[in-house]
């Protein structure tokens, strides 16, 4: 063999590894960085893969948007943005745009859903003890303490004038029903805006945001709990490529007296918590809307959730109070992989 002949093999040769390596290179699937911590008062586990920097970085540094984000929500603790406009005495109050995006999301649900969602509920909240995570500061107040507090609540109450916000009649502002789900749409948008075609999700105490598929072609396959099962026991599953998904449920925080069970939802026209269904998981392809529709469907009951996932474009999955199945077309697309 000639010397140049043999320099043409050898880089043939070489040029046949490279592509081989390169196909073995591209399908190795992403290594997911995964955190667990408690943030936003709840459980949280992130998964990350990205092929633009440090995944750890990125979401070490959603986690810490997790706390910036607790200290405007967190209605119940002192320091919190929330907490001051609580207790602001009737005064406008200047507030920040996320505050400001929420409290308006917000208005505009409680009005799409006369009512049944609203976001003034904090003084009946508080009265019933579910605003702490110690079962034993849970009770079942007397009528008058309720009709006292459901005084002091209703979303009409809520006055918002540019960037200002102004509270009526001593109502207090709880946003446990939206900003879960507000968060999972915040910390989406990091993980996108560091790469577009980053992968994994975000679970923040069960509302789940998909960043991007599974090694990049494959749903994650997602578990809907029994709301009468244990922590692990799933009823459904679904697989999700991307979008959101949020439960709401009688079992998280509640109480039983004279065999009848109170949680820490509330019809906001009555002040005890609805009988409609045990829990409704919904999926939306935005973590607030998902968040917001599965409270105000607990409340509203079966032919309002009806109407507005028809009119909003909610997929659901509902128990009902007979423990009995009941889910929309919509959903029957997450079914399968
Ligand atoms: P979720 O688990 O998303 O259904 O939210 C429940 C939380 O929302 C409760 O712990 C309360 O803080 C708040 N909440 C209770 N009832 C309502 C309601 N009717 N509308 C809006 N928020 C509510
Ligand atoms: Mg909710």
């Amino acid at each position: 063999m000639t010397k140049l002949k043999i320099i043409i093999l050898s880089l043939f040769t070489f040029a046949a590894v490279g592509v081989v390596l390169f196909v073995a290179i591209s399908k190795k699937p992403p290594q997911y960085y995964i955190r667990r911590d408690v943030a936003f008062g709840t459980n949280v586990q992130i998964a990350y893969a990205t092929k633009k920097g440090n995944a750890k970085t990125v979401v070490d540094a959603m986690f810490d948007e997790l706390k910036k984000l607790d200290d405007i929500f967190n209605a119940y603790r002192p320091t919190s943005e929330l907490y001051k406009l609580n207790h602001s005495n009737g005064e406008w109050v200047k507030v920040s745009p996320r505050l400001l995006n929420v409290l308006k999301y917000s208005m505009k649900f409680a009005q799409l859903t006369d009512g049944d969602f609203d976001p003034t509920l904090g003084k009946v909240v508080v009265l019933w003890g579910f605003n702490t995570d110690d079962p034993n500061k849970w009770r079942l107040p007397s009528p008058q303490e309720i009709s006292n507090a459901l005084e002091h609540s209703g979303y009409k109450n809520v006055e918002i004038k540019d960037d200002e916000v102004r509270l009526l009649n001593d109502v207090w502002i709880d946003l446990g029903a939206i900003a879960k789900g507000y968060a999972v749409d915040v910390l989406l948008k990091m993980a996108k805006l560091n790469d577009p075609n980053s992968t994994g999700y975000v679970d923040i105490g069960g509302d789940i945001g998909i960043i991007g598929p599974k090694y990049g072609n494959q749903p994650w396959k997602i578990g809907v709990r029994d709301p009468r099962g244990n922590m692990n026991d799933s009823i459904a599953y679904v697989y999700l490529y991307k979008g959101t998904i949020a439960t709401s449920g009688d079992y998280e925080r509640f109480i039983i007296r004279n065999g009848k069970r109170y949680y820490h939802i509330f019809n906001p026209k009555t002040g005890y918590s609805p009988d409609n269904f045990e829990a409704i998981t919904t999926i939306s392809s935005s973590g607030i809307f998902s968040d917001a529709f599965g409270t105000a469907a607990m409340v509203g009951g079966l032919s309002k959730t009806e109407k507005w996932a028809n009119e909003l474009g909610a997929a659901y999955l509902i128990v009902n109070e007979k423990g009995k199945i009941i889910k929309n077309d919509l959903w029957k697309d997450y079914e399968e992989p």
